[in-house]
């Protein structure tokens, strides 16, 4: 299983997009910024977005792909898959006829966006991957995501503060290869951390006994003002925790 890293920031800087992760070509783990790092063609050949939860570092790349979509004169729609209070407020949040078109029903006749309501800790099947949501500690409703294609498979976080069933669900799960988990702010921040529902490092350290054992941690997500500080943090921890890069592919099997 392939995994691009598209986005691997919390917000944008220079160089720096927000969230988001391409797996084998053809499925977004989170939408933050997807046009910044695919051309065209790359685009037109996903089929759908895991979406974790509707905050906008993780969506707005999905808004403007869906009129990548609408406009390109293929047929085809792109699903975005969430729990169903997060495709609510996709729907009426962004895709309103106000904030953005509702490509729901855009073009005529062959929308360019189905919407696909997911029921947590089911498993269902996305192309050729099987994917577990399982709901996750943030300030808005929030899935993680277990992502696996029958041999190997990772671990998503989504946004979220310390968290138990998506660690409890993931252990139960063979063939886990890497932990895939955010972390937004440097340890001093960690009250704005504790009220925004987000990691640190220091709390990273604490959630590692919960994780899946022996897996490499890749952490995402990191602020772009406080990446230098909270990447120093990151490093300090020791172990098998690296910051992932942006534009990397990662094979894991
Ligand atoms: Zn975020
Ligand atoms: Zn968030």
């Amino acid at each position: 299983m392939n995994i691009r890293v598209l986005g691997a920031f919390g917000n944008e800087g220079p160089g720096q997009r927000p969230t988001a992760f391409l797996v084998n070509d053809r499925t977004l783990v989170d939408a933050g910024s997807v046009a910044g790092g695919l051309c065209l063609s790359e685009q037109l050949a996903i089929d759908e977005v895991l979406l974790t939860h509707a905050h906008l570092d993780h969506l707005v790349g999905a808004a403007y792909l869906a009129e990548t979509f609408a406009i390109s004169g293929t047929p085809r729609a792109l699903t975005i898959a969430a729990l169903t209070p997060v495709v609510e407020a996709v729907r009426t949040g962004i895709f309103n006829n106000t904030v953005w078109p509702d490509f729901s029903v855009i073009p005529s006749g062959s929308p360019a966006v189905k919407f696909r309501p997911l029921v947590p800790e089911e498993e269902y099947r996305a192309g050729d991957l099987r994917v577990i949501p399982v709901p996750v500690d943030h300030s808005v409703p929030a899935a993680g995501f277990i992502v696996h294609d029958g041999t190997s498979g990772f671990v998503y976080s989504g946004d979220t503060g310390p968290t138990e069933a998506l660690w409890r669900a993931a252990k139960m799960i063979r063939g886990i290869r890497a932990v895939l988990v955010e972390c937004a702010f440097p340890n001093r921040l960690r009250d704005l951390a504790n009220v925004s529902r987000h990691m640190t490092p220091e709390r990273i350290q604490r959630e590692r006994d919960k994780m899946p054992p022996d897996v490499p941690i890749l952490v995402y997500h990191v602020k772009p003002a406080f990446f230098v500080e909270t990447a120093d943090e990151l490093a300090r921890i020791g172990g098998d925790i690296a910051v992932v890069s942006q534009d990397k592919v990662y094979s894991i099997y």
